[in-house]
C-alpha cells in the first residue's frame, strides 16, 4: 500500500448519484477524466481484467475466437447500412487532416462483416464466431451513474456468421447459454427478457437484465417464466366486436372537458349508461388521442397521433421501440409530446377534444390543407369497440364511435404503459414489473448486414447465398459497476473472490517492528500460495485509517496482524459477512489459502 498507486477519498464525488459511482471513486479504482469518460487506476483495471478473463474464457468454450478492431473506423461501412445516418446524435462523427469523415465506432457489425467477407467465401468455413473486448463510443444524451452509462465503455462483443437460419438458432442458442455461465461465474443473478431489436434491425432478441431499482430498463415478468423489457411486451389483444346493430355515432356538448377525467364525469351526467351496459362510463371508455412529435434521423419533425383508452398513458419508449415501421426511414428518433409550435401547423387539431375521423368519407387526420397525419392506435382498440372520444370541435365529444365502422386507423401499435396485473401475453398469468441493468444483449441480426454489405458465400450446391449473422453485447464496464452495485455495504465494497482485485488484504496494525515483520512474513508466504496479496505496509498510518481502507476497497479477506502477534495470533476476517477468527500465525497461510479455494 506505500507504493500503490491509489488514494482513498473520504467523501463522495459530487456527481455520483449511485452505490457503484461513488464507491469506484472513493475506492480509487476509477477517475473521471471527462463526463462518461474514466481512467482506470490500478485496482479497477485488475477488476475489470477478471471480469474480461471470465468472458474469454466462455467465448472460448463455444469455440468463438478474439480479434481486435480499431475504434477508429472510416464512414464508408457505415453508409452502406446506413447507420452513418440512423445513429443520430449518438454517433461520435470526426474528419482527418483530409477532410475524410471517421467515427469512433458505437459498435462493429459493418467492420466483422467485412473481415468475413474479405476471407471466407465457402459454406465450409462456417459456422464462425467472432468477438473483441473493446471501446465502444457513444455521446449517449444522458451519461449518468459513472460506469453504467458511459460515453467511453467496453463491450465485448461477438458475431456469429452461418449459412443458414438453423445454423443462426444453433449459434445464438450457444451465446445465450455463454451468457448464462458469464454472470452466473460473475454472480450476477440476471434475467434474460424478451427484447425488441431497436436500431440493430432483425428478428429474435434477448436481454439480460440485472434487477436493480436503479435500472433504467422496465421489465415484466409473470410468475409461470414469462419475461420481457417493457418495449417488448405484447398487449392481449381482444377479439373483434360484432357492431351490427350498434346505436349511431352521437356528437355531445361537453364543455369544460378537456381532460379524461372532467370527460368521464360529464358523461355521466349528459349520457349516464344503464346499468345493464356496463354502468357508470369510466375512463377505459374513452378514446384519448395524443399527438406526438417524431423527430426523424435526418433532423425533419413529423407529428403522429395515437388513440388509446383513457385509463392509460402513452409509453413513450415502448413507442419509440415499436413505430419504426410507420416511418420513412429507419434509425434512431427523437420522440415527445408535440408542443405547442407543432400543434399551430395543424390547426384542425383542437386541443382537449382531438377524437379520430368522424367518418371514412371524411377521415380529420388526413383533411385537405393539412398534411396527412399518421394515426395509430393500441391493440386494445379492435373493431366494434365503442368509445367516446373527442368531436374535434372545442366543448364536444362523440358518443358510440364504433371503431372500423365510424373510424379507421393507419396502423396499430404497442404505445400504452404496461401495468402490474396486465396478463402475460402467453397466457401464463399477471404481470408484475421491476427495473434492471441490461448486462446484455442478443439478436439474431438475419441478413440485414450481410446483404447491405454483400457478404456471400457458395452454399452445398454451389450457388452463392447471403450468410445469415447474429450480435451478442456483454457491457464489460458495465458489468463491473453492476458488480459494485450488488456487492457493498455502507462501509464500503464487498467483491465476489471472482473479480477481487486481490484474494488478500494484510493489514500491519500498530508500531511494532516484529508486527511489520510478521505482516510481511505472512504476505510473501500468501504470494508464494499463489494468492493475490495487497499488504498495508504503512508505516505512519492509524489502525483506524487502515482498516476503514481495507473496507472500502473490499477484498473478501482481511488479515491483521496485530496485538495478538504476542500470544501467536492473527486475526482473519470475511468482509462480507464481517466474521472474524484468531488463527495462529503459522497457520494462517493455509487457513486464507482454504479460504480462497472453498468460496
Ligand atoms: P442501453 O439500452 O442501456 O442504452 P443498448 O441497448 O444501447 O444499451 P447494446 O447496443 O445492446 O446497448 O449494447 C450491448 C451492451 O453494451 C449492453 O447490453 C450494455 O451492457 C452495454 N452498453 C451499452 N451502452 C452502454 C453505455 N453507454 N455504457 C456502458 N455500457 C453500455
Ligand atoms: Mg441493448
Amino acid at each position: 500500500m506505500s507504493q500503490l498507486f491509489l488514494r482513498t477519498l473520504r467523501e463522495d464525488p459530487v456527481d455520483a448519484e449511485v452505490a457503484s459511482h461513488k464507491l469506484l471513486v472513493r475506492a480509487g479504482y476509477i477517475r473521471r477524466a471527462a463526463p462518461g469518460i474514466y481512467t482506470w487506476l490500478p485496482l479497477g483495471l485488475s477488476v475489470l481484467r477478471k471480469v474480461e478473463q471470465v468472458i474469454r474464457e466462455e467465448m472460448a468454450a463455444i469455440g468463438a475466437q478474439e480479434v481486435h478492431f480499431p475504434a477508429l473506423l472510416p464512414r464508408e461501412p457505415y453508409e452502406a447500412t446506413n447507420r452513418w445516418t440512423e445513429y443520430g446524435e449518438g454517433l461520435f462523427r470526426l474528419q482527418d487532416r483530409k477532410g475524410a469523415d471517421y467515427l469512433l465506432a458505437p459498435t462493429h457489425e459493418e467492420m466483422f462483416t467485412l473481415l468475413v467477407k474479405d476471407l471466407y467465401s465457402s459454406y465450409k468455413d462456417l459456422p464462425l464466431s467472432l468477438y473483441q473486448i473493446q471501446n465502444k463510443y457513444r455521446d449517449e444524451a444522458r451519461p449518468r451513474a459513472g460506469l453504467l452509462r458511459g460515453r467511453e465503455f467496453i463491450m465485448k462483443d461477438s458475431y456469429s456468421f452461418d449459412v443458414d437460419d438453423a445454423g443462426l438458432d444453433a449459434s445464438y442458442a450457444a451465446h445465450r447459454s455463454a451468457y448464462l455461465k458469464i454472470f452466473e461465474r460473475l454472480g450476477l443473478d440476471v434475467v434474460p427478457v424478451a427484447a425488441t431489436a431497436g436500431a440493430m434491425g432483425g428478428s429474435r432478441s434477448e436481454e439480460f437484465l440485472f434487477p436493480t431499482e436503479i435500472g433504467e430498463d422496465t421489465f415484466v415478468r409473470s410468475a409461470a417464466g414469462y419475461a420481457a423489457n417493457v418495449e417488448a411486451v405484447t398487449t392481449v389483444v381482444p377479439a373483434d366486436i360484432d357492431f351490427t346493430g350498434a346505436p349511431a355515432a352521437e356528437v355531445l356538448d361537453t364543455p369544460d372537458t378537456p381532460t379524461i377525467e372532467t370527460l368521464v364525469n360529464a358523461s355521466n351526467q349528459i349520457a349516464p349508461r344503464a346499468e345493464a351496459d356496463g354502468g357508470p362510463w369510466t375512463a377505459a371508455d374513452t378514446l384519448k388521442n395524443v399527438v406526438l412529435a417524431v423527430t426523424l434521423p435526418t433532423g425533419e419533425r413529423q407529428l403522429v397521433v395515437i388513440g388509446l383508452p383513457g385509463d392509460r398513458g402513452v409509453d413513450l419508449k415502448r413507442v419509440e421501440a415499436n413505430i419504426g415501421s410507420f416511418l420513412p426511414m429507419a434509425g434512431e428518433i427523437g420522440l415527445e409530446q408535440a408542443g405547442e409550435e407543432d400543434l399551430k401547423k395543424q390547426p384542425l387539431i383542437v386541443k382537449g377534444y382531438l377524437g379520430p375521423g368522424l367518418s371514412l368519407d371524411a377521415p380529420l387526420l388526413g383533411s385537405e390543407g393539412t398534411t396527412k397525419l399518421l394515426y395509430l392506435v393500441d391493440p386494445r382498440v379492435v373493431s366494434g369497440t365503442s368509445w367516446i372520444t373527442g368531436a374535434n370541435e372545442a366543448g364536444k365529444h362523440v358518443f358510440g364511435l364504433v371503431a372500423g365502422r365510424d373510424f379507421t386507423w393507419d396502423g396499430v401499435i404497442e404505445c400504452t404503459e404496461v401495468r402490474a396485473g396486465d396478463p402475460a401475453p402467453d397466457g401464463s398469468g399477471p404481470l408484475e414489473t421491476a427495473r434492471g441493468i441490461e448486462m446484455g444483449h442478443i439478436f439474431q441480426l438475419g441478413r440485414k448486414y450481410a446483404a447491405a454489405l454483400d457478404l456471400k458465400v457458395l452454399d452445398q450446391n454451389g450457388k452463392q447465398v447471403t450468410v445469415t449473422m447474429g450480435s451478442y453485447g456483454v457491457g464489460v464496464t458495465r458489468a463491473v459497476a453492476a458488480l459494485a452495485e450488488a456487492n457493498h455495504d455502507a462501509k464500503g465494497l464487498t467483491w465476489p473472490r471472482a473479480v477481487a482485485p486481490a484474494d488478500v488484504h494484510v493489514v500491519a496494525v500498530g508500531k511494532g517492528e516484529d508486527i511489520f515483520a510478521a505482516a510481511e512474513q505472512l504476505s510473501v508466504g500468501l504470494e508464494a500460495a499463489g494468492l493475490d496479496v495487497i499488504y498495508d505496509d504503512r508505516f505512519k498510518v492509524s489502525p483506524g485509517v487502515k482498516f476503514g481502507d481495507a473496507e472500502l476497497l473490499g477484498v473478501p479477506t482481511i488479515l491483521a496482524v496485530g496485538r495478538g502477534l504476542v500470544d501467536g495470533v492473527v486475526e482473519i476476517k470475511d468482509r462480507r459477512t464481517g466474521e472474524a477468527e484468531n488463527v495462529a500465525v503459522d497457520k494462517a497461510v493455509d487457513y486464507v489459502v482454504n479460504a480462497v479455494r472453498n468460496s
